[in-house]
């Protein structure tokens, strides 16, 4: 990290002033957003920013959505040397169009960088230049509810030698995707594989950073539980099954206490669990209505607590019906109520509301929708 970080100093960084624009001549057809399925459809343009290790981030272009053209020999092809991030953009009834909490994403995509060697950037410069692109395609952000654009900012290692290494040349790219409701039936609650063959993440790896590398080892245990007949991965920890996330998403548990209050719990950020922006916004909402700032619809008191939970637990709690809801949190999917755990051979079976959301989730739901999409105002929606 200090190598990374030393050799950059001198370097120049993203200079937002240097943008080039390549429009494009023949508009792509927009589907009708009805028909949108989750990551298959991108827009007009798109961003992108060379680096190289001579003269630091080079002039960022904005320019039709196409190919890349890499040599066979780039290093991403070989040692996996790629990061993203996930964010969305609205637009309301008026037209304005707006990101939620996209200095989180900044932050969080440098924190990547910098855990394999790629470069690290100046986070501000990069959104204004995000800006600018969903500023010129945002008549491809969908306006029906539930509907938004999902922006994609990816970096890779570009250089053209094999060789496990700080890469010489990598490329910073952003692309856009039009999207409806990550779930084709809404708020559905899905089922889980409480899964103890597999690890997503272990105390020194990567579990903690955006990382390419971190996804596609997942791949083959969420077939294989869908296979079985539940729709994601519970990612177990060690031989007291922790509980660390879902599928490619945070977890929070409710928990009804021996007086009555209930507890929103959710894992510890102990570099197992990747930092989510959802799950940061759901800590803080709950918090402030522990504190007196009411969610709507929640009038139970309830105490907020990141810590470990062990699968024995959950267990336990449900069997004392003191298991109140279990849910996943993320950009994609926002919130995903979980109805079913299959665990060490039989099944757990976690209350779900009539509309698929919980007491807890319901409400937070809601006001983070509410804060998303402008209709409740709040400095985490930026125009
Ligand atoms: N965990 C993993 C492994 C993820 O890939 C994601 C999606 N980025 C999340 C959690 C949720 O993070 P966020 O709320 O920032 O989308």
């Amino acid at each position: 990290l200090l190598n990374n970080d030393a050799s950059q100093a001198q370097l120049a960084d993203i200079d937002v002033s240097k943008l080039e624009v390549i429009h494009r001549k023949d508009k792509k057809p927009q589907p009708a957003s009805a028909g949108l399925k989750f990551g298959h459809t991108f827009s007009d343009h798109m961003l992108t920013i060379p680096w190289s290790v001579e003269s630091g981030w080079g002039t960022p272009q904005i320019r039709p959505y196409g190919p890349l053209e890499l040599e066979p020999s780039a290093t991403v092809l070989h040692y996996a040397q790629t990061i993203f991030e996930g964010m969305k953009a609205y637009k309301d009834e008026q037209g304005r169009v707006t990101l939620f909490r996209p200095d989180m994403n900044m932050r969080r995509m440098n924190t990547s960088a910098a855990r394999i060697a790629l470069p690290t950037f100046d986070g501000n410069a990069l959104l204004e230049l995000i800006k600018k692109l969903v500023h010129l395609d945002k008549e491809w952000i969908p306006t029906l509810p539930g509907y938004s654009m999902y922006i994609r900012p990816t970096m890779i290692a570009t250089q053209k030698a094999i060789g496990v290494g700080p890469p010489n040349e990598a490329l910073l790219f952003v692309i856009l995707c039009p999207v409806g409701p990550y779930y084709a039936g809404g708020f559905k609650p899905v089922s889980l594989y409480g899964t103890t063959d597999y690890v997503r993440a272990a105390p020194g790896g990567t579990g903690a950073f955006k990382l390419g590398v971190n996804y596609a080892p997942g791949i083959l245990p969420q077939k294989l539980v869908g296979e079985k007949g539940y729709a994601q991965n519970l990612w177990l920890h060690g031989p007291e099954h922790y509980l660390t996330e879902v599928g490619t998403m945070n977890l929070f548990v409710v928990f009804e206490q021996d007086n009555g209050d209930w507890e929103l719990v959710t894992p510890p950020l102990d570099g197992m669990i990747l930092p989510g922006v959802t799950r940061d916004s759901v800590l803080t909402l709950a918090r402030e209505h522990s504190q007196g700032k009411k969610l709507d619809g929640l009038d139970r008191k309830i105490t907020v607590t990141e810590r470990s939970v062990k699968m024995s637990e959950v267990k336990e709690a449900a069997e004392k019906n003191k298991l109140i809801e279990l849910f996943g949190s993320g950009t994609a999917a926002i919130i995903s109520p979980v109805d079913r755990i299959g665990y060490m051979g039989e099944d757990v079976h976690i209350p779900t509301g009539p509309d698929g959301m919980g007491p807890v989730s319901g409400p937070v739901l809601r006001e983070l929708v509410g804060r998303q999409t402008g209709t409740i105002p709040s400095d985490w929606s930026v125009v």
